[in-house]
């Protein structure tokens, strides 16, 4: 049995989790490979380590080097390596660390110095081998991820003697220089450990139960899913779940290794397991409840649109030329509205507002009011008769107009859009009636 650990920023905050943290991994001697976030937060208003190195990278480019705010960094390590009263030289390493952060040319190395210096600290605290991302998990030249290199590299470890840890989050480019995933990609980093290793499971150890069917912070308690699918993940995670980081997916896919988050202040809690397949699981209608506010509508109107061929890829032509990816097209004959989770700039959809104009000669184009985007999710409604008919009745209930629907042909989830006002008032309906 071989166990691949990842911690997150929580669990590597203070002197106190790691040792949690030290306690669960040699409770288990199938726990052999551990990745690591860099230190999170120790208290509700304190710095993630990340964060801190992202003002350092900002105060190099600014003043020319990053001093002042690499202090702050400086003092979380030296602390943690007192207080564990390590052997480790962490001054000569934070001192490589400063200087590098002086010379880069991107914020990526900075970024990526949590996991390192943090994961040198808990290999250290382990008596385990500490081995860099950098060494093993590989972009290409055009900075996608190299997915089979980093799978050799990776799987070179398989056998070693001894635990190791690795550091989240980052790789490095052919041109040698550090290259980061989006934030919370130490996620994905132990995904790809699972896959070289061929893990039977990926701990991913952070400081809650798993997942919950929705927001507690808009519903009070709300249940604890015990298993769901890794297409089920995604869709939650991409609608605003954010317990694990949604590309986490795509390494342990190949190998079907199962996910189980897990919590290092209640180890004993068995956390939400994330399954190729939850057949025959004896599990709820509905598996989870996401949403996500700030989304905009296009609306277009054009009579005979429906005849017109090419119409949309036109329109979706001048949202390619800008980099935007669409939500939803729900269509009329005569209307069509694009979804798009928010662009930000208010000048840019002016400007693609035009473009449609000018693309497809239009009656009328316009931006109208921002919606949320709620996503029932649940491999359990397929084939099944009433999810939908429950859902509207509760939204009907609740005095909620909905402005959008989209259900896929998989019948894995039902997208509803409603007014940003009436978001919470939506989604405790709906769970309700569920649950
Ligand atoms: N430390 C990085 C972040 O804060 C990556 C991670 O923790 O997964 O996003």
């Amino acid at each position: 049995m071989v166990k691949v650990c990842k911690f997150g920023g929580t669990s590597m905050a203070s002197v106190a989790s790691i040792t949690q943290v030290k306690d669960i991994i040699l409770s288990d001697p199938a726990r052999k490979f551990v990745v690591v976030s860099a230190p999170g937060k120790r208290f509700g208003d304190d710095i993630k380590v990340t964060d801190l190195l992202l003002e350092a990278y900002r105060e190099k480019c600014e003043f020319g080097s990053c001093g002042n705010a690499f202090e702050l960094i400086r003092d979380r390590f030296v602390g943690l390596c007192r207080d564990f009263d390590l052997d480790l030289d962490i001054d000569r390493y934070l001192d490589e660390t400063e200087a590098g952060i002086n010379n880069s040319t991107s914020s990526d190395f900075a970024a990526s110095r949590g996991e390192y210096l943090s994961a040198l600290v808990v290999a250290e605290v382990l008596g385990y081998r500490f081995v860099d991302a950098a060494e093993i998990v590989k972009f290409k030249v055009d900075g996608t991820f190299d997915a089979e290199y980093t799978n050799d590299l990776v799987a070179a470890l398989k056998n070693a003697e001894g635990g190791i840890v690795i550091p989240g989050f980052y790789g490095r480019m052919p041109d040698g220089t550090i290259k980061t995933f989006s934030r919370g990609g130490s996620d994905v980093t132990g995904a790809i450990v699972a896959r070289g290793v061929s893990a039977d499971v990926y701990e991913n150890w952070t400081d809650v139960n798993g997942f919950m069917v929705t927001d507690p912070r808009i519903v009070k308690n709300p249940r604890h899913i015990a298993a769901l699918s890794y297409e089920e993940l995604r869709e939650l995670s991409y609608m605003g779940a954010s317990v694990l980081h949604p590309d986490s997916i795509f390494p342990v896919k190949y190998n079907k290794i199962p996910i189980n988050i897990r919590n290092t202040f209640e180890p004993e809690n068995p956390g939400t397991l994330i399954l190729a397949s939850t057949d025959g699981y004896d599990l709820p209608l509905i598996t989870g409840i996401a949403g996500r506010k700030g989304n905009v509508t296009i609306l277009i109107k054009k009579s005979m649109m429906n005849g017109e061929v090419g119409f949309t890829r036109k329109v979706l032509s001048v949202l390619e030329r800008h980099g935007i990816s669409v939500e939803h097209i729900p269509t009329g004959i005569d209307t069509m509205s694009i979804v798009l989770s928010d662009v930000g700039d208010a000048s840019l959809l002016e400007k693609i507002v035009e473009e449609i104009r000018g693309a497809v000669n239009p009656d009328t184009v316009e931006v109208v009011g921002k919606i949320a985007l709620i996503a029932v999710v649940g491999h359990g409604m397929a084939n099944r008769l009433g999810t939908a008919a429950t859902i509207f009745n509760a939204l009907y209930q609740a005095s909620v107009n909905v402005r959008m629907i989209d259900q896929g042909s998989s019948e894995l989830n039902i997208i509803v859009g409603v007014e940003e006002s009436d978001y919470a008032k939506a989604i405790d309906a709906i769970y309700h009636a569920f649950f």
